[in-house]
């Protein structure tokens, strides 16, 4: 058998991510090791994917089991994994209804399209506007991207779905001088994860939700990257007493595991009548039965509480090295989604600071081109904080000499 090759990438896949050079094979934690049995930490998790590290004993337990039980039965029979979660989220949430799917973007997708037609059903067609914001995020199919709020990520992509408007985020000003009786749904990001690491004020999510009940329009919280325990609320509303009439949930939600979910209220739920939509996936038994693992750790108030303490812990150290060497001017985001701002002279070379960290063994993620993105593990060890910024400042250290050399 041939040994795996990264240049396989280039021959075999298409082109649109750009991996790095190693190839990981096994994790356990905050941990990762590659081909060549390299260690690394993890402070990306996947994209804040594995809430609770890699191969977590629960989790593997859980998924395990499933699979010598049953995998899969399409929507055409229900499952006691998706009936489990269904339920668990109605409990531990504002919801009455869930829709479960694969991806964020389906799950936003189900969002937009519900709203769509939830307006319609009530207001009739003319109820269709859509507000976003801009730099949002919202996943890659056409309609998501579309309500996404970066240009690039739609060019050459059209036509596009029509009637879909984005607005300064955290403008409330701006958010009441464009809305009208036509907006059938605002869509938005408690916290802006890839645009930025740019929480919502307050008072922006509170005036979005007085003007949706003043025009009947339904409020979206995209909580793709912030629900399941991320910013030490199960879900980021509760932290801003702000509730939605539908949520969207899927990172964190199977730890790993493919799963998302579109909650709503039920009355909402309601315009979402047998036919309208489906997942061929959604549902699916393993991801269930894993999301119910997750959540059965995650909503205990202690792992809530030690989302906190270890935001605490890693901004303080964040905070440290971003004085010494001059490079970060601050570390913003809620919980454990937290956004290192890089100063002037390093504006741009996020990338390249993310790089020199996979070096030094520790892995960063970026959001946009100046913002360093920290988002490990729910339950990361104290010694995997410590080694992990350690690595952070080596890497701090070569990339300011290399930069100013
Ligand atoms: C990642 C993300 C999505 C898209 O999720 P996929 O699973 O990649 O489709 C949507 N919204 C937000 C806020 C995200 O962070």
């Amino acid at each position: 058998m041939s040994k795996v090759e990264r240049d396989w990438y280039d021959r075999y896949m298409m082109p649109n991510y750009a991996p790095a050079a190693m190839i990981p094979v096994r994790g356990s934690g905050s941990r990762m090791w590659d081909q060549e049995g390299r260690e690394y930490i993890d402070f990306g998790a996947g994209i804040a994917v594995n809430a609770l590290g890699h191969a977590h004993p629960q989790l593997v337990a859980a998924l395990t089991e499933q699979a010598g039980r049953l995998w899969h039965t399409s929507n055409v029979l229900a499952t006691e994994p998706a009936l489990q979660l269904a339920r668990r989220l109605v409990e531990l949430t504002f919801a009455d209804r869930v829709f479960f799917s694969n991806s964020g973007a389906e799950a936003n997708e189900a969002a937009l399209k519900l709203a769509r037609r939830y307006a319609f059903d009530h207001h009739g067609k003319e109820k269709n506007r859509i507000l976003a914001f801009e730099n949002a995020f919202h996943g890659r199919t056409l309609f998501t991207v579309t309500a996404g709020g970066q240009a690039n990520y739609r060019e050459g992509f059209g036509p596009l779905p029509g009637a879909i408007e984005h607005l300064p985020f955290n403008d409330s000003a701006a958010l009441a001088e464009t809305f009208g009786d036509d907006v059938c749904a605002v869509i938005v990001e408690p916290v802006q994860g890839e645009g930025g690491v740019i929480a919502a004020d307050k008072a922006f999510l509170e005036t979005i939700r007085r003007l949706c009940d003043e025009h009947n329009a339904l409020m979206i919280m995209d909580e793709v990257q912030t629900g399941v325990g991320r910013v030490g609320a199960l879900y980021a509303y509760e932290s801003f007493n702000v509730i939605p009439d539908i949520l969207t949930t899927a990172k964190g939600l199977g730890g790993g595991f493919p799963v998302a979910a579109t909650l709503s209220t039920a009355d909402v739920a309601a315009s979402l009548k047998v036919g309208t939509h489906g997942s061929t996936w959604g549902g699916n038994p393993m991801g269930c039965a894993v999301a119910n693992a997750v959540l059965d750790i995650v909503s205990d108030p202690a792992v809530l509480q030690g989302v906190m303490d270890r935001r605490h812990r890693i901004e303080t150290g964040l905070c440290a090295l971003g004085e010494k060497y001059d490079v970060f001017s601050g570390v913003r985001g809620l919980g454990l989604l937290m956004g290192c701002m890089l100063t002037e002279p390093w504006h741009g070379k996020a990338r390249d600071l993310m790089y020199a960290a996979q070096d030094e063994g520790v892995f960063v993620l970026v959001a946009g081109a100046s913002v360093l993105r920290i988002a490990p593990s729910l339950i990361i060890p104290e010694e995997d904080i410590v080694e992990g910024l350690a690595r952070l400042e080596r890497a701090i250290a070569q990339f300011c000499s290399a930069g100013s050399a």
